[in-house]
Order: structure tokens, then sequence, then C-alpha cells
């Protein structure tokens, strides 16, 4: 388009520099005849031009001449425009007077001067004016040439704002109208830099709502998305003008802050997106309530690039998420460390489950009136070939997010029963073997249906199986379907005879309704109230509370984490019958366990040797031997 104005002005003003020449020469003597053709050619040329054509004095700012398409699109008669100033006819963006007349002069074929040409109705058009300097005997005057580009103009605009339109949708997430990631991959790099220009502080802020899948599948997608547009405009108000909010996609959002003063003000503004959050919301007229963990990385403390800073936010982030959720952790270089040894174990964890890496120790829970062993507690080893036996607690919930928690739980579940099996075929005296079940397992597997499926198969009674579930397991506030799944799973277990027990009781939402509608069998009191019952007089009065209360409900109590005789002897005092810990027994391979499964009391003064090194007290003693 630029190259033909170009060339179509070279030739306006060529033709019209002629014509304009003409004007002069009609007041001289007639040439000869091939020069008076010449002439009035030229002369057609300049009256017949479709565009307009002035010759102007700048001294004067009157136009001397101009030609009928002049009149014609200027609507003003030939009188008229040589009475007006080109001021009042042409008006420029922010120039009047000398400085109009200044840009004029300069104005080229190759760079024309866009003005806006005022007709005599009253209307304007977008022109584009470009200029010729001409010698008019002694006078020096310009041949200024007109284009109307009106039409161009509202092409080019409405181009321009259709261009600015896709670039809005490319940019920009449809559901929240927040800007997206696209967006963040041209703005973060810009924000680094001028911070690094600036010598400031930028702080990049990674959100993940808390358990939001939950509210997806429970909900359906359709809530799910209210939700999250409420969650946007929340974290948007709660920010800074300034502030960049990004929607990176699913339930993760970025915020960018500039010109960050102290890691105080990022703390605040984290504690202001969790608080508001925090507060519920009505999403189809049903109250929601959902809360967000938040990591932060600083540039440049924490990372130089991009690339780096985001990493290092999301690696934040998940440490906050570990912490229990609902809080924000500023990144430290000691997250990153356990981000990847998060990943090397999931890595291997895979192959684990192929490569029989994955072992079943078993821990006797003991009576502690008559010392015979009731049950057996299965627990997951998993022997590493280059770490030894790394503990359930450092790869169970590493299992639970990579999905591997199912097929994980179905083994442990099958060597249970087929150790089972053989112990009795050894012609010991079975007791229920008590297998840890995590919440993830108990909701997307069908567990009730392996268990019946596994005790057919070897000939067991599913009474001998029990499950211990996690107070959060089964208690935690779940919304709709993921509730309804849990209390079907349990509901179906308790069908076929399973017992339940509830795991590390007093560290969750203990609630005693809970526990009479879901007719558990047996409490665990977690090991952290029972290490310091002797010395610790809250300890003491949590422990014995929860030993009345079960009573009360006719609930088992089992004691876990054992470790001395001080605690036993206060344990059996208050009431509790059944106990469990290093000081009877580490936990140990099957093979090991033949000898706990005689029926008689158990001989506690031959402690099974313990295979796992693992298993210490964390005192740094060893366990005593019980003696009888
Ligand atoms: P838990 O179910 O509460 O198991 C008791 C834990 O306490 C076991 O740790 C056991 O070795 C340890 N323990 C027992 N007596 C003592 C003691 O006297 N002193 C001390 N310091 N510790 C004692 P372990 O085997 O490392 O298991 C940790 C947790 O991992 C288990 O806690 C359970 O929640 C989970 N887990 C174990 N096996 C499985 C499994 O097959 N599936 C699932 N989902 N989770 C499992
Ligand atoms: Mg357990
Ligand atoms: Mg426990």
């Amino acid at each position: 388009m630029t190259q033909l104005a170009f060339v179509f002005g070279a030739l306006a003003g060529l033709i019209f520099a002629l014509g304009a020449v003409l004007l002069v020469k009609r007041l001289r003597p007639a040439a000869p005849g091939w020069v008076k053709n010449y002439d009035e050619a030229h002369l057609a040329a300049f009256e017949q031009w479709p565009t307009t054509a002035f010759v102007l004095d700048p001294a004067s700012e009157r136009i001397l001449a101009a030609n009928p398409a002049a009149v014609r699109n200027t609507g003003y008669s030939l009188q008229e425009l040589r009475a007006l100033p080109f001021g009042k006819l042409f008006a420029g963006e922010g120039m009047e007077g000398q400085e109009l007349m200044r840009r004029v002069r300069e104005a080229n074929s190759r760079a024309p001067l866009e003005l806006r040409q005022c007709c005599s109705d009253g209307t304007q058009r977008s022109v584009e004016a470009s200029c010729y300097p001409l010698t008019l005997g002694a006078q020096s005057v310009l041949a200024v040439a007109v284009h109307d580009v009106t039409v161009r103009r509202k092409v080019e605009t409405h181009l321009l704002e259709k261009h600015q339109e896709l670039d809005r949708l490319a940019h920009h997430d449809q559901l929240t109208g927040l800007p997206n990631r696209l967006y963040l991959q041209v703005h973060l790099p810009e924000a680094i830099e001028e911070a690094k220009r600036k010598n400031s502080v930028l702080a990049v802020l990674f959100l993940d709502l808390d358990r939001f899948k939950h509210v997806n599948d429970s909900r359906g997608h359709e809530t799910g998305d209210k939700l999250l547009k409420t969650v946007a405009q929340r974290v948007r108000a709660t920010m800074r003008a300034e502030d960049v909010v990004v929607r990176m996609g699913g339930d993760e959002f970025v915020v960018i802050m500039k010109g960050v003063g102290s890691t105080e003000q990022v703390n605040e503004a984290a504690g202001r997106i969790n608080n508001a959050l925090c507060a519920p919301m009505v999403v189809d007229g049903r109250t929601l309530v959902t809360t967000v963990s938040i990591g932060v990385a600083l540039y440049p403390r924490d990372g130089a690039d991009m690339g780096e800073l985001l990493r290092h936010s999301d690696t934040a982030m998940y440490q906050a998420k570990d912490r229990g959720r609902n809080n924000f952790q500023l990144f430290s270089p000691g997250m990153d460390k356990r981000l990847k040894e998060r990943i090397a174990i999931e890595s291997s964890l895979r192959t684990a489950l192929q490569s029989r890496q994955l072992d079943v120790h078993y821990q006797p829970i003991v009576d502690i009136e008559t010392h015979r062993v009731v049950a057996l507690e299965a627990l997951l080893r998993w022997k590493h070939p280059n770490h030894g036996y790394v503990r359930p607690e450092r790869f169970v919930s590493i299992a639970e997010e990579a999905g591997l928690i199912v097929p994980i739980g179905d083994f442990v579940l099958q060597r249970a029963i087929e150790d089972t099996v053989r112990w009795r075929q050894a012609g010991a005296t079975i007791v229920p073997v008590a297998i840890n079940v995590s919440a993830v397992q108990l909701q997307r597997s069908n567990i009730a249906e392996t268990i019946s499926r596994l005790t057919k198969q070897h000939g067991l009674d599913p009474s001998m199986l029990q499950v211990e579930l996690t107070e959060s397991a089964v208690f935690e506030r779940r919304e709709g379907r993921a509730r309804e799944a849990s209390q079907d799973a349990v509901g179906r277990l308790r069908e076929l005879g399973v017992h339940i027990a509830i795991d590390d009781f007093g560290t969750g939402y203990s609630s005693l309704s809970y526990l009479k509608r879901w007719r558990v069998d047996t409490l665990k009191i977690d090991r952290s109230f029972v290490r310091d019952l002797v010395t610790d007089m809250s300890d003491l009065a949590i422990v014995s509370a929860i030993i009345a209360m079960a009573r009360h409900l006719n609930i088992k109590v089992v004691a876990e984490g054992i470790e001395g005789w001080p605690q036993l002897e206060k344990l059996r005092q208050l009431g509790c019958c059944y106990a469990q810990g290093y000081l009877f027994a580490r936990p140990a391979p099957a093979a090991d366990c033949v000898r706990l499964l005689s029926g008689s009391p158990v001989d506690l003064t031959q402690r099974i040797p313990a295979l796992d090194m693992l298993e210490s007290t964390g005192s740094g003693e060893q366990p005593q031997a019980i003696r009888a």
C-alpha cells in the first residue's frame, strides 16, 4: 500500500508540477506548434487530474491555484479556495500556523503528511499531502498534492481493531477474562528486564486451588468453572492495579508484583489472597468453600529468568500444600532439593512396583493384659536397590499424587492375604491383619470388590481383615460425590464383614458423632500422644479422654508406638486394652511372624529381630526388650 502510494504520489507530483508551471506559461507569448500541444497536454493533465492539487504560497499561506479536483473534493469554489488560509482548509494533529507550514514543506511522496481536510459542508476527510517546491518567476511556491485516504484509514482502523481483538483473545483466558499463559510469557521477561534496569525486586506468586478436582468431580465442570471465575475476581480485587494476575490454566494462577519493597509486603499480599478465598462462595445457590496454596519466588534472589522464577514459585507452592494447604511459602533452595528428590522417588517407585522391590512387613498388636497377639498390622516396605529400606511416609503421598497408590494398595492387600494363608498352612493360629488404606485409594479403587474377590480366591474370611483409615480419609468435610464415594466404600467393607479402624486418632477431625455414624470397630491412638504420656499432662488428659469415650461407644482402643514400660503401665491403668510398638516388636517380614501366631501369650523376652534398620526410636535408644 505504501509503495503504491509512493509511485502514485510521485507521478501526481510530476504531472502536477508540470501543470503548475504551465500556469505561468499561459501568460507568455505563444510557442511553436509542438510546444503548444505539449503545454496543453500538461495543462489538461493538471486540470483533469483526479486528485486534489494546489499551488501554495508558503509566505501568505494562501492557495494561488487549485485544480478542479480540489474544487470537487473540498466543496469550495476556486475563488473561495483562494480566499481561504491553508490552515483553515487543512488541520493536522498538534500543528498550527507556522508549524503546519513547516511540516507541509517537509512532506514528500515518501513521507506524506497526514492531515484532516475540512470540507465546505463541515465534513472532514483523512488525507495525505506531499509537497514539491516550485519556482514561479521570482516567486518560490509549493506544489501540494493531496490524496484522500479516508477509506484506507477506515480499513486500517478496522484491521487494527480486529488485530487488537485477536491479540486480546490470544492473550486472555476466555473463562475468567484474565491474561493467560501466553501473555505471561511476553510480560514476565519484560517485567524482569525492567526490575533489572531499576534494580528493584519482583515477586512471582504461584497459586493452586486446594482440592479443586473434588469440586469438579462432585459438582460438575459447570460449577467448577463458576467457582474459578469467582476466584479470579477475588484474587484480582485483592491485588494492586499494577500487579498482574494471570490464569495459567486449570486451577493455577500466577500473580506478578513489581517494585516489591520488602518480603513483608509479599507476605501480606499472599495472606490477603488466602483470606479472600477462604470466605464461602455461593455458586448456583450452594455455598462452596475453597482454599489456595501459594508459593512465592523473588527476583533476583530466587531466580534470574522466567523459567527459574516459575519453577521455584511452583516448588514453594508444593511446599505450601505439604504444610497442610491454605497457606503460602517463600521459596528456599532446600525446597528445590526436596522437589528433585520427590521426582526421583516417583520415577523409581514405578519401577519398584514391577521389579519386586516392594514388600510387606508385619507388626503385632498385643492385648495389654494377656500379652496375646490379637492382630498384625501390614506395613508397606520399599527395598530400594541403592537406598535400602525407604519408609512409607516418604513415598505414600507421592504414590497418591502419581496415581500409583491403587496398584500399590492392591499389592499390599494381595500379599497380606497370601501371607495369612501361608501362616495358616504352617499351622499358625491366624489373627486379623490390618491394612492401611489411604483416602485416595478408598475413593479411586473398589476396595471392597478386591477384598471380596481375593478372600474368596484364597478361602479366607473377610472378617480376618481390618482396614485402617486415617481420620482425614473418612471424616474430612467433603462435598457430594467424593463424600458419597468414601461412605459407600466403607459401607460395602462393613457389609463384607471387614473391620474398620481409625488410624492416628487424635490428629485430625475427631468427632464423636462421626465415630457413631461410621460404626468404627477400633481407634488407634496416635503415637504422638503416647510418647510423652507419662510426663505430659495434656497428653495424659487426651489419651484418658479418648479411652473413656471409646469405652462408652463400645469401640476398641489400640495405643500406637509403645516404646517403654512406663507408657504401657499408664495405658493399662487408664483401661486401654491393646498396644503396638517397638517395646513388643518392630515390624518384621512375614516369615518371622509365624512364631507370634502360636495362640499362646507372646514370649516377649524373645523379640523379633528387626530387619528394618530404619525403625529407630527417634531418641537414638534401642528399644528395650520386654521381660515377662
Ligand atoms: P501407621 O499406620 O500409623 O503405622 C505405624 C507406624 O509406626 C509404622 O511406621 C511403624 O513402623 C511405626 N511404629 C510402630 N511402633 C513404633 C514405635 O514404638 N516407635 C516408633 N517410633 N514407631 C513405631 P511405618 O511402617 O513407617 O509406616 C508409616 C505410615 O505409613 C503408617 O502409619 C501408615 O499410615 C502408612 N503406611 C504403611 N503401610 C501402608 C500401606 O500399605 N498403605 C498405605 N496407604 N499407607 C501405609
Ligand atoms: Mg496403620
Ligand atoms: Mg498410626
